[in-house]
């Protein structure tokens, strides 16, 4: 199920971004797993490789997660937009409307007991979809929210972007919280 999504975005066109791109980038990792990453959307490795945060931000995640004991194969990666928006600028609102149901699709076909949002724009979006109000990056960090769906137990922990960590490594620390609340989840 999750191949068949990663091909129906791999030939999506529903939006300008498909125009700059030079490839869509899907997701990936552990789709049976019991935690799913959601960034905001690719950058310029990203859209090279086709895998999500391989630049200097996933290289920062690896690290932390694996401080954790938590690596990359296990989870899956993916994020809210699917095509690298030009110059690394923030997604529009029309290309988050656009893009988003794939994510959910990938939400749906995965089922994870606990969904980590990387950055304001992850959590923001999942918190809404979710019936939680968002109140900002600084204040959610580390702070999980927890539901009941039909698939069992749900768990949103939202986590600080690893790009913002790099641009301030004091940031670090609140990177660290947050990935060891996911680690008691799991
Ligand atoms: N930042 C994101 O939000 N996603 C990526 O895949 C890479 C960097």
């Amino acid at each position: 199920m999750i191949d068949g999504i990663a091909e129906t975005i791999r030939s999506c066109t529903k939006c300008g971004l498909h125009k700059t791109r030079t490839q869509a980038v899907p997701g990936a990792g552990d789709d049976e797993g019991k935690v799913v990453f959601i960034g905001e959307a690719p950058g310029y490795w990203e859209d090279k490789e086709g895998i999500p945060f391989v630049g200097r931000a996933g290289k920062l995640l690896d690290e932390v997660l694996e401080s954790f004991g938590i690596t990359r194969d296990s989870v899956f990666i993916t994020n809210i937009v699917k095509c690298r928006p030009p110059k690394n600028r923030r997604p529009e609102k029309g290309e988050i409307e656009t893009c988003a149901p794939y994510l959910d699709r990938q939400l749906e076909a995965i089922s994870p007991m606990v969904i980590a949002t990387l950055g304001a724009t992850a959590g923001e979006y999942v918190f809404i979809k979710y019936g939680f109000t968002w109140t900002g990056m600084l204040r959610e960090n580390g702070q999980p929210k927890s539901l009941n769906t039909i698939f069992g137990r749900l768990t949103i922990v939202p986590v600080i972007h690893p790009a913002a960590v790099l641009r301030d490594m004091n940031k670090r620390p609140m990177l660290e919280e947050a990935v060891s609340r996911i680690t008691e989840l799991i």
